[in-house]
């Protein structure tokens, strides 16, 4: 026999079994997002491989090692989204989207980044990300915290914390970087060899550094705040007040900086110590110079990226309890007539009963077999049709999930009984 295909390494199948949870943290974060008035962006997987050079910046992990990149039929070099804002700044441009508007935007779906596969980090994993366009903030900042503190607190995660930084201007950034850059080369001798390559081209990254041997060396380095330019201190003064008056307790880490190139003033990460090494589910903030750097007008802009696979390993370790999707009930049905009749009486429920979730027996099968089937769904009921019943038109209703007796139903009145017993668990 030949050998079964495998899955690219790290790219994971969501199998039915996950599926609910799956469901459950997307339509959750879909509602808080929805609940702040931002409105959904759906982009391509692929984009030309310049966008995220461009945008992300050459000298970075994604662009360096991390990209699935590859010349397509034409010859023309695409590349798997590692992540969105690049691509949705790329939209927005292209359709006009941000011609005198400001624009608050969500979207979620896979990223792909050629990473090594561990726990909490995957080759294809996924993100819902957040960005607006046109506002300078603090005020935005400080809304784009309270709604991803609401989504913890819809999803009952308890365990995540706040840390923020400001990056400042570019100027500012300019003279943290050659105080850095100092402080570094006197050091030079102690850097591993990504930071020795990054020195010259991008020092601020190299506080990002996740090599141990270099985090003595990092925690010793100048201190970007010390570096604060009046606006940003102005404005990270203002965005810490927002946070303050709305109870969000933060922590201000200054050497936070991000992985990507395009930040500048308000930065802020969510971390957790519940999942291990890859303790970031969520991170972000203002990112000033982008849109006119892929070729727009001067905007602001502020957002986010949150990691579901992580948010859902969070998820799974709080033991919440997650809504069933099982089926309520299991149509039994035994004969030919039994199995037309039942097929065209399935759908007359659920139409008459709203979030009825009601599977029929098909392919046929013994009694035995069809009640087997019914217990292994999940169903709290089976609804069992034969010859007897189709001719009285009614339906034997059995409890799979207690002892209580089973009962006869006639077909009409099958709708209000069901939703009696089934009280508290239709859906919606
Ligand atoms: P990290 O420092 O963990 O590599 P990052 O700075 O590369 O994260 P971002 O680009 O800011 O991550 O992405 C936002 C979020 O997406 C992260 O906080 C994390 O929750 C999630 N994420 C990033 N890379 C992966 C991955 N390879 N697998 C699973 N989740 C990821
Ligand atoms: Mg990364």
């Amino acid at each position: 026999m030949a050998k079964t295909l495998q899955a690219v390494r790290g790219m994971n199948d969501i199998l039915p079994a996950e599926s609910s949870a799956w469901q459950y943290l997307e339509d959750t974060l879909r509602d808080v997002v929805h609940a702040y008035g931002y409105s959904e962006i759906r982009l391509p997987l692929l984009e030309k491989t310049e966008l995220f050079k461009r945008s992300i910046g050459e000298v970075t992990d994604i662009v360096e090692k991390e990209m699935y990149t590859f010349d397509d039929r034409n010859g023309d070099s695409l590349t798997l989204r590692p992540e969105g804002t690049a691509s949705c700044v790329r939209a927005c441009l292209q359709h006009g989207l941000l011609h005198n508007q400001v624009q608050r935007l969500w979207y979620m779906g896979p990223m792909f980044r050629h990473e090594r596969p561990q726990k909490g980090r995957y080759r294809q994993f996924h993100q819902v990300g957040v960005e607006s366009f046109g506002i300078p903030g603090p005020d935005i900042d400080a809304e784009m915290i309270f709604m991803t503190a609401r989504m913890w607190e819809r999803l009952g995660l308890t365990g995540a914390s706040l840390q923020i930084n400001s990056l400042g201007t570019p100027k500012a950034r300019a003279d943290y970087r050659n105080a850095l850059v100092d402080y570094l080369q006197a050091h030079a001798d102690a850097l591993d060899e990504d930071s020795t390559r990054r020195l010259g081209s991008n020092p601020l990254r190299i506080l990002d550094s996740k090599n141990p041997a270099m985090q003595d060396l990092i925690a010793a380095a100048p201190l970007l705040p010390d570096y604060l330019d009046e606006e940003s201190a102005e404005h990270f003064s203002g965005f810490c007040a927002l946070l303050d008056a709305a109870g969000i307790s933060y922590e201000i880490n200054p050497r936070l900086v991000r992985g990507l190139d395009y930040y500048s003033k308000t930065v802020f990460e969510w971390v957790t110590d519940q999942l291990g090494a890859q303790g970031t589910i969520c991170a972000g903030g203002r990112y000033d110079g982008l849109v006119e750097y892929l070729g727009g007008k001067a905007i602001p802009a502020f957002g986010f990226a949150l990691g579901l696979e992580r948010l859902l390993a969070m998820l799974m370790s709080a033991d919440a309890e997650l809504p069933a999707n099982e089926p309520h009930l299991y149509m039994v049905v035994s004969g030919a007539a039994a199995t037309e009749h039942g097929l065209v009486l399935a759908d007359k429920l659920r139409d008459a009963v709203p979030g009825l979730r009601l599977q029929v027996n098909c392919g046929g099968g013994s009694f035995k077999s069809q009640f087997k089937r019914a217990d292994r769904c999940g169903a709290d009921f089976a609804l069992v049709i034969g010859d007897e019943e189709v001719a009285q038109k009614t339906a034997v209703l059995k409890p799979l999930r207690s002892n209580a007796d089973q009962e006869t139903v006639t077909q009409t009145a099958l709708a209000t009984r069901l939703g009696k017993l089934l009280s508290g668990k239709l859906d919606g």
